[in-house]
Protein backbone atom coordinates (compact mmCIF):
# COMPACT_ATOMS: atom_id res chain seq x y z
CA UNK A 1 0.00 0.00 0.00
CA UNK A 2 0.84 3.85 -0.80
CA UNK A 3 1.55 5.77 2.06
CA UNK A 4 -1.75 8.00 1.82
CA UNK A 5 -3.37 4.42 1.77
CA UNK A 6 -1.81 3.05 4.81
CA UNK A 7 -2.98 6.49 6.70
CA UNK A 8 -6.52 5.78 6.06
CA UNK A 9 -6.64 1.88 5.86
CA UNK A 10 -3.50 0.63 7.76
CA UNK A 11 -3.53 -1.70 11.35
CA UNK A 12 -6.91 -3.29 10.94
CA UNK A 13 -8.21 -5.12 7.99
CA UNK A 14 -11.39 -6.66 8.95
CA UNK A 15 -12.85 -9.96 7.91
CA UNK A 16 -16.76 -10.92 6.80
CA UNK A 17 -18.75 -9.27 8.98
CA UNK A 18 -16.57 -7.68 11.11
CA UNK A 19 -16.71 -3.84 11.96
CA UNK A 20 -15.41 -1.29 9.16
CA UNK A 21 -13.58 0.47 11.78
CA UNK A 22 -11.31 -0.01 14.08
CA UNK A 23 -12.89 -1.50 17.40
CA UNK A 24 -12.06 0.01 20.94
CA UNK A 25 -10.91 -3.52 22.66
CA UNK A 26 -11.47 -2.10 26.38
CA UNK A 27 -10.76 -5.07 27.71
CA UNK A 28 -8.30 -5.29 30.70
CA UNK A 29 -7.95 -8.85 29.89
CA UNK A 30 -8.13 -11.80 27.07
CA UNK A 31 -9.70 -15.44 27.66
CA UNK A 32 -8.07 -18.84 27.59
CA UNK A 33 -9.66 -22.47 27.38
CA UNK A 34 -6.57 -23.98 28.80
CA UNK A 35 -4.44 -23.01 32.09
CA UNK A 36 -1.50 -24.81 29.64
CA UNK A 37 -2.52 -22.03 26.65
CA UNK A 38 -1.91 -19.03 28.88
CA UNK A 39 1.19 -20.69 30.27
CA UNK A 40 2.95 -20.15 26.52
CA UNK A 41 1.68 -17.10 26.62
CA UNK A 42 3.34 -15.91 29.63
CA UNK A 43 6.85 -18.12 28.55
CA UNK A 44 6.53 -15.76 25.17
CA UNK A 45 6.62 -19.42 24.02
CA UNK A 46 3.25 -18.56 21.27
CA UNK A 47 2.29 -14.60 20.84
CA UNK A 48 -1.44 -13.13 22.07
CA UNK A 49 -2.97 -11.12 23.89
CA UNK A 50 -3.53 -11.97 27.37
CA UNK A 51 -3.17 -8.19 29.60
CA UNK A 52 -3.71 -5.15 28.15
CA UNK A 53 -0.76 -3.52 30.42
CA UNK A 54 1.28 -5.46 27.50
CA UNK A 55 -0.94 -5.65 24.28
CA UNK A 56 -4.14 -4.94 23.47
CA UNK A 57 -5.52 -5.45 19.88
CA UNK A 58 -6.90 -1.61 19.45
CA UNK A 59 -3.10 -0.56 20.41
CA UNK A 60 -1.86 -3.06 18.04
CA UNK A 61 -3.53 -2.15 15.46
CA UNK A 62 -2.29 1.59 15.70
CA UNK A 63 1.64 0.73 16.46
CA UNK A 64 1.31 -1.57 12.79
CA UNK A 65 -0.27 1.64 11.13
CA UNK A 66 2.57 3.85 12.00
CA UNK A 67 5.33 1.28 12.37
CA UNK A 68 4.17 0.62 8.07
CA UNK A 69 4.37 4.40 7.72
CA UNK A 70 8.01 4.74 9.37
CA UNK A 71 8.66 1.54 7.05
CA UNK A 72 9.74 0.02 9.95
CA UNK A 73 9.11 -3.72 11.47
CA UNK A 74 7.92 -3.33 14.25
CA UNK A 75 6.05 -0.74 16.80
CA UNK A 76 5.05 -0.34 20.39
CA UNK A 77 2.63 2.72 21.64
CA UNK A 78 3.09 4.67 24.68
CA UNK A 79 1.06 6.74 26.75
CA UNK A 80 3.04 10.10 25.93
CA UNK A 81 5.81 10.84 23.98
CA UNK A 82 7.95 11.47 26.91
CA UNK A 83 7.36 7.77 27.78
CA UNK A 84 8.66 6.77 24.27
CA UNK A 85 11.99 9.15 24.42
CA UNK A 86 12.62 7.13 27.47
CA UNK A 87 11.73 3.65 26.48
CA UNK A 88 14.25 4.02 23.44
CA UNK A 89 16.81 4.45 25.61
CA UNK A 90 16.21 2.94 28.38
CA UNK A 91 15.64 -0.51 25.95
CA UNK A 92 19.58 -0.18 25.53
CA UNK A 93 20.72 1.66 28.47
CA UNK A 94 21.39 1.00 32.01
CA UNK A 95 22.99 2.72 35.42
CA UNK A 96 26.69 2.90 34.05
CA UNK A 97 26.12 3.65 30.25
CA UNK A 98 26.24 6.54 28.24
CA UNK A 99 24.62 8.04 25.64
CA UNK A 100 24.89 11.55 22.99
CA UNK A 101 22.00 13.60 22.39
CA UNK A 102 21.77 16.81 20.08
CA UNK A 103 21.35 19.98 22.46
CA UNK A 104 18.29 20.88 19.93
CA UNK A 105 15.92 18.64 21.28
CA UNK A 106 12.67 19.35 22.75
CA UNK A 107 13.55 20.96 26.35
CA UNK A 108 11.27 18.04 27.99
CA UNK A 109 13.46 15.44 26.33
CA UNK A 110 16.61 17.22 27.24
CA UNK A 111 15.16 17.63 30.82
CA UNK A 112 14.70 13.91 30.69
CA UNK A 113 17.97 13.46 29.77
CA UNK A 114 19.98 15.50 31.33
CA UNK A 115 18.53 15.21 34.96
CA UNK A 116 16.46 12.35 35.05
CA UNK A 117 18.31 9.80 33.61
CA UNK A 118 21.56 10.88 35.63
CA UNK A 119 19.34 9.95 38.52
CA UNK A 120 19.11 6.35 37.22
CA UNK A 121 22.88 6.30 36.45
CA UNK A 122 22.84 6.94 32.78
CA UNK A 123 25.19 9.89 31.55
CA UNK A 124 24.57 11.59 28.14
CA UNK A 125 26.37 13.82 26.61
CA UNK A 126 24.66 16.62 24.52
CA UNK A 127 26.54 17.84 20.82
CA UNK A 128 25.89 20.48 18.86
CA UNK A 129 24.29 18.95 15.34
CA UNK A 130 25.90 21.37 13.38
CA UNK A 131 29.89 20.51 14.92
CA UNK A 132 32.03 18.88 12.22
CA UNK A 133 32.58 15.13 12.82
CA UNK A 134 35.45 15.21 14.84
CA UNK A 135 33.61 17.18 17.15
CA UNK A 136 30.98 15.00 17.69
CA UNK A 137 33.13 12.05 17.22
CA UNK A 138 35.09 13.65 20.83
CA UNK A 139 31.86 12.73 22.64
CA UNK A 140 32.02 9.33 22.06
CA UNK A 141 33.24 6.51 25.20
CA UNK A 142 33.51 2.69 24.97
CA UNK A 143 29.88 2.95 27.44
CA UNK A 144 27.98 5.04 24.60
CA UNK A 145 25.20 3.57 23.76
CA UNK A 146 23.09 5.63 21.29
CA UNK A 147 22.67 8.89 19.54
CA UNK A 148 19.78 10.69 19.69
CA UNK A 149 18.19 13.38 17.78
CA UNK A 150 15.00 15.35 16.58
CA UNK A 151 14.67 15.60 12.64
CA UNK A 152 13.24 19.61 13.30
CA UNK A 153 14.10 20.60 16.67
CA UNK A 154 11.33 22.08 19.11
CA UNK A 155 11.31 24.96 19.03
CA UNK A 156 15.14 25.60 17.58
CA UNK A 157 13.68 24.58 14.35
CA UNK A 158 17.06 22.72 13.60
CA UNK A 159 17.11 20.57 10.82
CA UNK A 160 19.30 17.20 11.61
CA UNK A 161 21.56 15.83 8.80
CA UNK A 162 19.95 12.14 9.61
CA UNK A 163 22.47 10.43 7.10
CA UNK A 164 25.31 12.09 8.75
CA UNK A 165 24.53 11.26 12.15
CA UNK A 166 23.88 7.68 10.82
CA UNK A 167 27.20 7.30 9.75
CA UNK A 168 28.85 8.62 12.82
CA UNK A 169 26.67 6.22 15.00
CA UNK A 170 27.49 2.89 12.72
CA UNK A 171 30.98 4.00 12.47
CA UNK A 172 30.97 3.89 16.48
CA UNK A 173 28.94 0.60 17.01
CA UNK A 174 25.81 2.60 18.22
CA UNK A 175 21.76 3.38 16.63
CA UNK A 176 20.87 6.11 15.72
CA UNK A 177 17.24 7.07 17.04
CA UNK A 178 15.11 10.00 15.93
CA UNK A 179 12.12 11.74 17.20
CA UNK A 180 10.25 12.50 14.40
CA UNK A 181 7.68 14.28 15.96
CA UNK A 182 7.57 17.56 13.67
CA UNK A 183 8.80 16.19 10.31
CA UNK A 184 5.61 13.21 10.51
CA UNK A 185 6.34 10.41 8.03
CA UNK A 186 4.66 12.40 5.59
CA UNK A 187 7.37 14.69 4.64
CA UNK A 188 10.50 12.38 6.45
CA UNK A 189 11.09 8.72 6.87
CA UNK A 190 14.56 8.44 8.87
CA UNK A 191 15.16 4.49 8.29
CA UNK A 192 15.48 5.60 4.44
CA UNK A 193 18.37 8.12 5.68
CA UNK A 194 20.09 5.64 8.02
CA UNK A 195 18.33 5.96 11.26
CA UNK A 196 17.59 2.87 13.22
CA UNK A 197 14.73 3.75 15.82
CA UNK A 198 11.83 6.31 15.21
CA UNK A 199 9.83 8.05 18.12
CA UNK A 200 7.25 10.02 18.12
CA UNK A 201 4.93 12.04 20.17
CA UNK A 202 1.62 10.97 18.81
CA UNK A 203 -0.07 14.13 20.40
CA UNK A 204 0.82 16.59 17.99
CA UNK A 205 0.51 16.16 14.05
CA UNK A 206 0.05 12.20 13.81
CA UNK A 207 -3.71 13.04 16.33
CA UNK A 208 -3.34 16.52 14.83
CA UNK A 209 -6.73 17.49 16.95
CA UNK A 210 -5.16 17.77 20.44
CA UNK A 211 -7.65 14.74 21.79
CA UNK A 212 -5.23 12.49 23.41
CA UNK A 213 -1.25 12.22 24.88
CA UNK A 214 0.47 9.70 23.40
CA UNK A 215 3.92 8.23 21.95
CA UNK A 216 5.18 5.44 19.58
CA UNK A 217 8.38 3.89 19.81
CA UNK A 218 9.22 2.11 15.69
CA UNK A 219 12.15 -0.06 15.07
CA UNK A 220 13.63 -0.86 11.77
CA UNK A 221 14.91 -4.19 12.28
CA UNK A 222 17.92 -3.32 10.73
CA UNK A 223 20.60 -2.68 13.64
CA UNK A 224 22.53 -5.64 13.99
CA UNK A 225 22.79 -6.25 17.88
CA UNK A 226 24.31 -9.45 18.09
CA UNK A 227 27.39 -7.69 15.80
CA UNK A 228 27.74 -5.30 18.72
CA UNK A 229 26.13 -8.08 21.36
CA UNK A 230 28.77 -6.78 24.08
CA UNK A 231 27.69 -3.29 23.98
CA UNK A 232 23.96 -4.50 24.08
CA UNK A 233 23.91 -7.19 26.64
CA UNK A 234 20.42 -6.49 27.32
CA UNK A 235 19.57 -7.93 23.75
CA UNK A 236 21.95 -10.62 23.66
CA UNK A 237 22.49 -12.40 27.06
CA UNK A 238 19.32 -14.20 28.47
CA UNK A 239 16.86 -12.39 30.21
CA UNK A 240 16.24 -14.19 33.78
CA UNK A 241 12.79 -12.60 34.17
CA UNK A 242 11.64 -15.03 30.98
CA UNK A 243 13.67 -18.25 31.90
CA UNK A 244 16.73 -17.22 30.23
CA UNK A 245 15.42 -16.42 26.86
CA UNK A 246 17.76 -14.24 24.52
CA UNK A 247 15.81 -11.45 22.60
CA UNK A 248 17.98 -11.50 19.70
CA UNK A 249 17.67 -15.56 18.94
CA UNK A 250 14.33 -16.16 19.82
CA UNK A 251 12.96 -12.71 18.05
CA UNK A 252 15.58 -11.76 15.37
CA UNK A 253 14.47 -8.47 13.55
CA UNK A 254 11.83 -7.69 16.16
CA UNK A 255 13.95 -7.98 18.98
CA UNK A 256 14.07 -4.62 19.92
CA UNK A 257 10.35 -4.03 20.28
CA UNK A 258 9.75 -7.48 21.47
CA UNK A 259 12.04 -6.42 24.84
CA UNK A 260 10.64 -3.24 24.79
CA UNK A 261 7.10 -4.78 25.40
CA UNK A 262 7.36 -7.52 27.51
CA UNK A 263 9.97 -6.32 29.67
CA UNK A 264 9.69 -2.68 29.72
CA UNK A 265 6.26 -2.28 29.54
CA UNK A 266 5.54 -5.12 32.10
CA UNK A 267 7.90 -3.25 34.30
CA UNK A 268 7.08 0.43 33.78
CA UNK A 269 3.16 0.10 32.66
CA UNK A 270 3.39 3.57 30.46
CA UNK A 271 0.30 2.18 27.95
CA UNK A 272 -1.96 4.32 26.64
CA UNK A 273 -5.87 2.64 26.63
CA UNK A 274 -7.03 1.48 23.67
CA UNK A 275 -9.76 4.75 23.70
CA UNK A 276 -6.85 7.36 23.21
CA UNK A 277 -5.38 5.00 20.69
CA UNK A 278 -8.77 4.89 18.62
CA UNK A 279 -8.53 8.54 18.91
CA UNK A 280 -4.83 8.60 17.64
CA UNK A 281 -6.00 6.34 14.09
CA UNK A 282 -8.81 9.16 13.24
CA UNK A 283 -6.13 11.29 13.80
CA UNK A 284 -3.79 9.12 11.23
CA UNK A 285 -6.78 8.58 8.69
CA UNK A 286 -6.10 12.03 7.44
CA UNK A 287 -2.22 12.81 8.32
CA UNK A 288 -1.00 12.79 4.71
CA UNK A 289 -4.08 15.32 3.62
CA UNK A 290 -3.21 17.48 6.67
CA UNK A 291 0.46 17.65 7.28
CA UNK A 292 1.02 18.89 3.47
CA UNK A 293 -1.77 22.17 4.20
CA UNK A 294 -0.05 22.91 7.48
CA UNK A 295 3.47 23.37 5.42
CA UNK A 296 1.73 25.33 2.52
CA UNK A 297 0.24 27.56 4.95
CA UNK A 298 3.07 27.69 7.40
CA UNK A 299 5.24 28.95 3.99
CA UNK A 300 3.07 31.46 3.10
CA UNK A 301 3.39 32.63 6.93
CA UNK A 302 6.65 32.31 6.70
CA UNK A 303 6.98 35.01 3.62
CA UNK A 304 4.38 37.10 5.13
CA UNK A 305 6.02 37.64 7.88
CA UNK A 306 9.94 38.11 6.35
CA UNK A 307 8.46 41.23 4.90
CA UNK A 308 7.12 42.83 7.80
CA UNK A 309 9.36 45.58 9.25
CA UNK A 310 8.42 44.61 13.14
CA UNK A 311 9.41 41.17 12.37
CA UNK A 312 13.34 40.85 13.90
CA UNK A 313 14.32 37.54 12.35
CA UNK A 314 12.18 34.42 11.21
CA UNK A 315 13.56 30.96 11.31
CA UNK A 316 11.49 28.52 8.48
CA UNK A 317 13.60 25.57 6.66
CA UNK A 318 10.96 26.36 3.61
CA UNK A 319 12.41 30.22 3.14
CA UNK A 320 15.35 30.18 1.14
CA UNK A 321 17.84 32.44 2.84
CA UNK A 322 17.44 29.25 6.23
CA UNK A 323 20.36 27.69 7.24
CA UNK A 324 18.44 24.33 6.68
CA UNK A 325 17.13 25.18 4.05
CA UNK A 326 19.10 22.90 1.44
CA UNK A 327 19.43 20.40 3.70
CA UNK A 328 15.45 20.43 4.17
CA UNK A 329 15.35 20.46 0.48
CA UNK A 330 17.40 17.31 -0.04
CA UNK A 331 15.90 15.29 2.52
CA UNK A 332 12.00 15.94 2.67
CA UNK A 333 9.81 14.87 0.62
CA UNK A 334 8.61 17.95 -1.88
CA UNK A 335 10.96 20.03 0.56
CA UNK A 336 8.52 20.05 3.22
CA UNK A 337 9.46 20.39 6.85
CA UNK A 338 6.57 21.60 9.19
CA UNK A 339 4.09 23.90 10.30
CA UNK A 340 5.93 25.51 13.18
CA UNK A 341 7.46 28.78 11.94
CA UNK A 342 9.62 30.54 14.70
CA UNK A 343 10.17 34.61 14.40
CA UNK A 344 10.99 37.34 17.33
CA UNK A 345 9.42 40.73 17.04
CA UNK A 346 11.43 44.01 17.31
CA UNK A 347 11.92 45.12 21.07
CA UNK A 348 12.33 42.40 23.05
CA UNK A 349 9.98 40.13 25.35
CA UNK A 350 7.41 43.20 26.51
CA UNK A 351 6.48 43.69 22.62
CA UNK A 352 6.46 40.11 22.09
CA UNK A 353 3.60 39.81 24.59
CA UNK A 354 1.97 42.68 23.10
CA UNK A 355 1.82 40.91 20.07
CA UNK A 356 0.65 37.23 21.43
CA UNK A 357 -2.30 38.79 23.61
CA UNK A 358 -3.50 40.95 20.52
CA UNK A 359 -4.03 37.53 18.36
CA UNK A 360 -7.57 36.49 18.22
CA UNK A 361 -7.93 33.42 16.18
CA UNK A 362 -4.55 31.87 17.16
CA UNK A 363 -5.22 30.40 20.23
CA UNK A 364 -2.13 30.94 23.51
CA UNK A 365 -2.07 27.10 24.44
CA UNK A 366 0.65 24.70 25.40
CA UNK A 367 0.73 22.61 22.20
CA UNK A 368 1.80 22.58 18.85
CA UNK A 369 1.07 20.54 15.48
CA UNK A 370 -2.61 20.98 15.67
CA UNK A 371 -4.86 21.44 13.07
CA UNK A 372 -6.28 24.93 14.72
CA UNK A 373 -3.58 27.87 14.88
CA UNK A 374 -1.98 28.60 18.13
CA UNK A 375 1.32 30.27 19.54
CA UNK A 376 2.74 29.95 22.74
CA UNK A 377 5.86 32.56 23.83
CA UNK A 378 8.19 30.06 25.66
CA UNK A 379 9.99 32.93 27.67
CA UNK A 380 6.89 33.37 28.97
CA UNK A 381 5.67 29.60 29.32
CA UNK A 382 7.35 26.70 28.92
CA UNK A 383 10.77 28.34 29.69
CA UNK A 384 9.10 31.05 32.38
CA UNK A 385 11.74 30.26 35.00
CA UNK A 386 15.35 30.82 33.35
CA UNK A 387 16.69 34.65 32.57
CA UNK A 388 17.48 36.03 29.43
CA UNK A 389 20.85 34.44 29.71
CA UNK A 390 19.99 30.91 30.42
CA UNK A 391 17.42 31.29 27.84
CA UNK A 392 19.83 31.91 25.22
CA UNK A 393 22.07 29.07 26.55
CA UNK A 394 18.81 26.90 26.11
CA UNK A 395 18.73 27.86 22.25
CA UNK A 396 15.68 29.89 23.41
CA UNK A 397 16.07 33.99 22.33
CA UNK A 398 13.60 35.50 24.50
CA UNK A 399 11.81 37.17 22.00
CA UNK A 400 11.18 33.99 19.91
CA UNK A 401 7.42 33.43 19.36
CA UNK A 402 7.05 29.86 18.74
CA UNK A 403 3.57 29.99 15.63
CA UNK A 404 2.08 26.49 14.86
CA UNK A 405 0.66 27.18 12.16
CA UNK A 406 -3.25 25.16 11.28
CA UNK A 407 -5.24 24.42 8.72
CA UNK A 408 -7.66 27.13 8.38
CA UNK A 409 -8.08 29.40 5.34
CA UNK A 410 -4.45 30.94 5.39
CA UNK A 411 -5.93 34.61 4.03
CA UNK A 412 -7.99 34.26 7.95
CA UNK A 413 -4.29 33.26 9.65
CA UNK A 414 -2.79 36.26 7.75
CA UNK A 415 -5.18 38.63 9.01
CA UNK A 416 -4.69 37.71 12.42
CA UNK A 417 -0.88 38.26 11.92
CA UNK A 418 -1.50 41.55 10.34
CA UNK A 419 -4.06 42.57 13.43
CA UNK A 420 -1.84 41.98 16.10
CA UNK A 421 1.33 43.18 14.34
CA UNK A 422 -1.01 46.35 13.80
CA UNK A 423 -2.12 46.12 17.63
CA UNK A 424 1.73 46.39 19.32
CA UNK A 425 2.12 50.22 17.77
CA UNK A 426 -0.87 51.75 18.90
N1 LIG B 1 9.16 15.24 21.34
C1 LIG B 1 8.85 16.44 20.83
C2 LIG B 1 9.55 16.90 19.59
C3 LIG B 1 7.88 17.23 21.43
O1 LIG B 1 7.59 18.42 20.90
C4 LIG B 1 7.25 16.76 22.61
C5 LIG B 1 6.23 17.58 23.30
O2 LIG B 1 6.04 18.73 23.00
C6 LIG B 1 7.61 15.51 23.13
C7 LIG B 1 8.57 14.76 22.46
C8 LIG B 1 6.97 14.97 24.36
O3 LIG B 1 5.70 14.50 24.01
P1 LIG B 1 4.44 14.41 24.99
O4 LIG B 1 4.05 15.81 25.33
O5 LIG B 1 3.44 13.66 24.17
O6 LIG B 1 4.87 13.63 26.19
Amino acid sequence: MQQDTICVQGGWNPGKGEPRVLPIFQSTTFRYETSDQMARLFDLKEAGFFYTRMQNPTNECVAKKIADLEGGVAAILTSSGQAASFFSVFNICGAGDHFIATSAIYGGTYNLFAITFRRLGIEVTFVDQDASDEEIQKAFRPNTKCIFGETISNPSLQVLDIARMARLAHRNGVPLIVDNTFATPINCRPFEHGADIVIHSTTKYMDGHATQVGGVVVDSGRFDWKAHADRFPGLTTPDESYHGLVYTDAFGEGAYITKCTVQLMRDLGAIPSPFNAFLLNLGLETLHLRVPRHCENAQKVAEFLSTQPDVAWINYPGLPGNRYHELAQRQFNGGRSCGVVTFGIRGGRERAIRFIDSLKLTAIVTHVADARTCVLHPASHTHRQLTDEQLMEAGVRPDLIRFSVGIEDVDDILADLRQALAAINE
